[in-house]
């Protein structure tokens, strides 16, 4: 298992915002209080910015973001490293009333996440009135008995004066601490969230060594990368019948790593669609997810993708289980 360096992410960042060092108070340098560490599940409906906050806690582009829901199926672990704390991320799926097989998984992994966490976020987005399943979410959060932190995010898109009342509203539901409005995108609160989290987690050593950002494998994250790639790429339809296994990834010292990602669809229709004219879409894609998994290993690669048709996937208990979603 490799482990990889922090490095900064490059999207605009509030000066001073994310650097843990920055906002350390003189008092707290002096008297820091005991080492805490422990687990933290992200969670929320789909889309309300969990994997760009995950991202942006860690400096660091882990978890895949798309403009489109549901674009994280599965529980990624994020670790991020604190002078006084250890917080382990959960990033989950968003939760939603599931209407295929594959859904019913996201919303078991975030279930999941939140029996094992010591502190809940909850994220939502701004709105003037709270959606039903924000109060199931938040009830569900609340059964687990471990103390709740909200945090509403994208407020660099909204009326400031959509945030009282919101906060207003939630700050009497059972368990919760603290509410920070926060920009996952900018880094706007994030610094002040952190603090907040910090503060609910166990007095406890590190359960991992300070560099490690995860636990995921490169492979895992190989074909995270090509599904973003596939989010990012394809209209509507196709990325929410794709799924992504990397059946190769070896190191060649003195050569590029070889890398065998295999682009499962559920059509042939689909599989051409991917594929495009000549192969000119699925070269795109290619070129995309190499060029970040080279980044993020820092050893040159060679991709090879393949698209393989697996009939309705999605709603087939055996093809969950062989693409090790269940
Ligand atoms: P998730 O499904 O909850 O993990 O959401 P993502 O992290 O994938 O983000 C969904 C979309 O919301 C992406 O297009 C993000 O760029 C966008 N987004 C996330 N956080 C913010 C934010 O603070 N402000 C704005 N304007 N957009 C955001
Ligand atoms: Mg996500």
């Amino acid at each position: 298992m490799n482990t990889w360096q922090r490095k900064q992410i490059d999207r605009p960042v509030a000066p001073g915002e994310l650097s843990s060092e920055v906002n350390v108070e003189s008092s707290d340098v002096k008297n820091p209080g005991p080492f805490r560490a422990g687990y933290v599940a992200i969670v929320g409906q789909p889309n309300v910015g969990k994997s760009t906050l995950l991202n942006t806690l860690l400096h660091y582009k882990l978890s895949i973001v798309s403009p489109k829901p549901q674009t994280t199926r599965r529980q990624i672990l994020g670790i991020v490293n604190r002078p006084h704390s250890q917080m382990i991320f959960f990033d989950t799926p968003g939760i939603l009333e599931p209407s295929y097989r594959l859904q019913h998984t996201f919303v078991r992994v975030a279930h999941s996440a939140m029996q094992q966490a010591d502190v809940q976020l909850f994220l939502l987005e701004p709105e003037a009135t709270t959606r039903p399943m924000d109060h199931e979410i938040l009830q569900r959060l609340a059964d687990t008995g471990r103390p709740i932190v909200i945090a509403i995010n994208k407020i660099d898109k909204c009326e400031k004066s959509i945030l009282l009342p919101l906060i207003d509203h939630l700050k009497d539901k059972p368990n919760v601490k603290e509410i920070v409005p926060v920009s996952a995108l900018h880094g706007e609160g994030v610094e002040a969230l952190a603090q907040a989290l910090e503060t609910y987690l166990p007095e406890h050593e590190r359960f991992y060594p300070e560099d490690q950002i995860t636990d995921h494998p490169e492979r895992f994250l190989a074909a995270e990368i090509v599904r973003e790639k596939v989010f990012l790429r394809y209209g509507e339809e196709i990325p929410y019948s794709t799924s992504v296994r990397v059946e190769e990834f070896i190191e060649r010292p003195g050569h590029k790593d070889y890398v065998r990602a295999v682009i499962y669809v559920e059509r042939e229709s689909q599989k051409g669609i991917l594929i495009g004219k000549g192969g000119s879409a699925l070269k795109q894609v290619g070129k995309m997810a190499r060029e970040e998994l080279e980044a993020l290993i820092e050893r040159p690669v060679y991709l090879e993708l393949f698209v393989t048709v697996k009939e309705k996937w999605r709603d087939r208990e055996s093809e969950l289980r062989n693409l090790g979603y269940v």
